[in-house]
């Protein structure tokens, strides 16, 4: 039962300190929460992010589990699902969360907020940058 309470209490502190930061809590379950960063390409509202998303560019996220006592923290860098190797979406795994918030998240929400999602439209547009106009010479020549 403690460890019940135990949780419940690290969760709601760890919601807010993430939230003063501008995270969003978008899902929870019994071992972790998961966040967006609203303050990704300069701030972005709920419409757009999602207008976003169905075009294939990601926000900054992270999921905090809590595990062994420990918290630990995973994070999708912005970028595009199925994008080129510049604009991808990169995955940081194994971030350890002291006092609610790991230390080298700022330098990530640094990143985010300042990252130009409009060098993204190229992959999104017309595939991964660099590759989707010989792929279509290709194809044309194949023909
Ligand atoms: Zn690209």
């Amino acid at each position: 039962m403690s460890e019940t309470v135990s949780f419940v209490e690290r969760a709601s502190s760890l919601v807010l300190s993430w939230e003063r930061r501008g995270w969003i809590l978008y899902d929870s379950d019994i071992q972790s929460v998961s966040f967006l960063y609203s303050h990704t390409f300069g701030g972005v509202g709920t419409e757009l992010r999602l207008w976003l998303s169905e075009h294939g560019i990601e926000t900054l996220d992270a999921t905090v589990n809590f595990m062994d006592g420990a918290l630990l923290a995973s994070l999708k860098l912005p970028g595009v699902e199925l994008g080129c190797e510049a604009h991808r979406r990169v995955e940081v795994i194994g971030l350890a969360v002291p006092n609610y918030f790991p230390a080298c998240l700022s330098e990530y929400e640094g990143r985010a907020r300042y990252y130009p999602r409009g060098d993204m439209s190229e992959c999104v547009l017309f595939g991964p940058c660099g590759r989707s106009y010989a792929g279509a010479t290709v194809r044309e020549d194949e023909q």
